[in-house]
């Protein structure tokens, strides 16, 4: 019988550099032995500072791949990074409703480097049509204040987000000032837990798609929901802590076999 290893469903922007999106998603799977099945969300112009601009693939081209895709293979878990478009949500979510499997969001927004990479309606879009389907939602502090620009602190972002239907949402400090990176994580039926992990000496790309990622691989692998939040950190902040120079601007994590 031939080898078939886990699968994660990825669907990711593609990150020339190779520090975020979907190369960020397919070596940290391939690290964990997982298979990837592999979407482009949308293609980018970017370095290693900044992204200039973003190509949003044609919905339809993604609902055609994904019918033949899923129609052969199945995913044990799903990952979603960069989404392009607004028109890329009802095709996304129609098929993730039909899969019924553990499903990573990485609700991209804007760059590191600052280039706003979503229209302004895209938030409370993704927030009404793809939270009911999503296990993880995986923001930074940003992304959760402008998910949820109600909130009255991150707590708050937390709650709001877990009231729209996911899971489990962690918040991720890195963005954040403070000598540590601390973590949220708010959920349904458990109370809030937190993780602070020392704040290493330099700001990197494409280390919430490598999160994201860890924590598919982990439920694609079999753990628990809550363990696989808890590995992924772990996971990503070994990955930071060896961070490879690719380019002139940030280091990006280093996923590459020891
Ligand atoms: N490019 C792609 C395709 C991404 O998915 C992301 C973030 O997820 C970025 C660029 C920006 O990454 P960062 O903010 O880590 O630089």
């Amino acid at each position: 019988m031939a080898f078939s290893p886990p699968r994660v469903l990825c669907l990711s922007g593609l990150d020339p550099v190779g520090g975020a999106g979907l190369q960020a998603d397919i070596e940290t799977l391939v690290a964990h032995r997982i298979h990837t099945l592999s979407l482009v969300t949308a293609l980018t112009v970017q370095d290693s500072r900044n992204v200039r601009r973003a190509v949003a693939t044609d919905p339809a081209l993604l609902d055609e791949q994904l019918s033949v895709l899923l129609a052969d293979a199945r995913p044990d878990a799903v990952k979603l990074g960069l989404l392009g478009s607004i028109a890329q949500l009802p095709v996304i979510a129609a098929h993730l409703a039909r899969l019924a499997v553990p499903v990573v969001c990485d609700p991209v927004l804007r760059a590191g480097g600052g280039t706003d990479l979503v229209a302004d309606a895209f938030p409370a879009a993704l927030r009404a049509q793809l939270l009911p389907l999503v296990t993880v939602l995986t923001p930074n502090a940003t992304e959760a204040r402008r998910l949820v620009p109600e909130g009255a602190d991150l707590a708050d972002c937390g709650a709001a987000l877990v009231a729209d239907g996911c899971t489990r949402v962690l918040i991720t400090g890195g963005d954040e000032p403070g000598a540590s990176v601390v973590n949220h994580r708010y959920g349904r039926e458990v109370t809030a837990q937190r993780w602070q992990w020392p704040r290493l000496p330099e700001t990197f790309h494409g280390a919430g798609c490598t999160l994201a990622s860890a924590i598919a691989a982990r439920l694609a692998l079999g753990d628990s929901i809550d363990d696989a939040i808890d590995a992924g950190q772990r996971w990503t902040q070994a990955a930071l802590a060896r961070a490879i120079a690719v380019g002139g601007g940030r280091r990006i994590p280093g996923r590459l076999p020891a």
